[in-house]
């Protein structure tokens, strides 16, 4: 996907501070206390130490994640004082434009590595906006424990935002069990039309928001409200994603929790923009915030809440994101199995036809577009997600979810 359109609104980093950038340095203050940060955030650390630390929390409180930013990074080399998890990036220009070299705690450079720009999602209302159909590129590079990095970009690209994360740790009584059974009692629901225990919803063992880590004071504003506040509609598709991260993930749940820092804070979202995610043993994780009724996902007149995963085609749309990068290799079975399991349960749950073509009529525009009842990213807008491997895999989840639901 060359993406050439975005570049001609102003870059993130001329646009001065919006309510949840002052938030991000808010949350940064308290998060990174006494910490020497790089760049234009660090002289926003101060504040009250976090009770937690590295070895994760054990009073049930989120792990401390810790954030180094850098509003137009040039080519220096970027240290932070924590090991980091993933570094984010957001750039205009080719998508293949941007290379990145990890540096070690010793100040050692790692290889050059060409960063690919992973599944371009964006809220409906930035595409209204920027009249744009894509949004910029961004990528999630895994740093395994670094302690810095440096970019290299070709000419015409301009990287607009670099984020150092350390997704910190969850405590050993919080590590998410995906075989074992639901985190919360089941809420009250419908098990679908065939009402086959295999198509229930949620499904069995889904790891919630709090079993993740999932920091809830990053979605809302410095007085509390939510800055991207829940919008609920009609569910109309099932839309499947790749993270782009890599497929042999050693903490898919840290992997989570960057990527949720990512997309709330720096991508200024508010949220997570999936509704779930799955990871390489299938566990699925839920994704977008959607209230406290117990229902994930959902309201309780069985409405879909808004997220940020698929630009233009958002509303009503439920996003699934298979954690890693299926552009050659193909997702495991177990990760298929749980793909199935969950694309069964919410076909069943509103009505909807796996093998089915739908006109997906959107909220915000108005326009009417004809895609897949369940489908990859690439069907709606023009991306390689959820990669070709995940992507040719899709035929056999449309009829093994149709077989569950019949
Ligand atoms: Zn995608």
């Amino acid at each position: 996907m060359v993406n050439n359109t975005y570049p001609r609104s102003r870059p993130q980093a001329e646009r001065g501070l919006p309510a949840s950038r002052r938030r991000f340095l808010a949350v940064l203050g308290t998060a990174t206390a006494g910490l020497p940060l790089l760049g234009a955030c660090g002289a926003a650390a101060g504040g009250p130490a976090a009770a937690s630390d590295r070895r994760g929390s054990t009073d049930g409180a989120p792990p401390r994640v810790r954030v180094s930013q850098e509003a137009s990074p040039g080519r220096e080399v970027k240290r932070t004082s924590f090991p980091i998890t993933a570094v984010g990036l957001t750039w205009t220009g080719s998508p293949h434009g941007v290379r990145l070299r990890l540096i070690d705690r010793s100040g050692k450079p790692g290889d050059w590595q060409d960063v690919t720009a992973g599944c371009p999602c964006g809220k409906d209302a930035e595409a209204l906006r920027t009249k744009s159909t894509t949004p910029p590129n961004r990528a999630l590079v895994p740093a395994h424990g670094s302690y810095g990095y440096q970019l290299d970009v070709d000419s015409g690209v301009k990287v607009v935002e670099a984020i150092a994360i350390d997704a910190g740790h969850l405590g050993r009584k919080q590590r998410p069990a995906p075989s074992g059974p639901p985190a919360k009692s089941a809420p009250a629901t419908t098990p679908g039309t065939s009402g086959s225990a295999a198509v229930a919803f949620p499904p069995p063992g889904l790891v919630l928001r709090a079993d993740w880590g999932a920091d809830e004071a990053k979605r809302l504003t410095a007085d509390g409200r939510e800055s991207s506040p829940t919008r609920f509609t009609r569910v109309q598709a099932i839309t499947v994603h790749h993270t782009a991260t890599p497929v042999d993930d050693p903490d898919p749940a840290a992997t989570v929790r960057a990527i949720y820092e990512q997309h709330a804070v720096s991508n200024d979202w508010g949220d997570i923009g999936y509704n779930f995610l799955i990871d390489r043993q299938g566990a699925i994780y839920e994704g977008r915030y959607s209230g406290t009724d117990g229902i994930p996902a959902h309201n309780a007149d069985d409405e879909v809440v808004t997220a940020f995963h698929t630009f233009g085609f958002n509303p009503g749309n439920i996003g699934i994101a298979l954690l890693g990068d299926f552009g050659k290799q193909k997702p495991s079975s177990r990760m298929c199995d749980s793909l199935v399991r969950l694309t069964a349960s919410l076909a069943a749950r509103h009505k909807l036809d796996p093998l089915a073509g739908i006109t997906y009529l959107s909220p915000t525009s108005g326009k009417s577009t004809d895609g897949p009842a369940l489908g990859g990213h690439q069907d709606w807008t023009s991306t390689e997600c959820p990669g070709s491997a995940a992507y040719l895999g899709l035929p056999d989840v449309r009829e093994r979810a149709a077989q569950l639901t019949r």
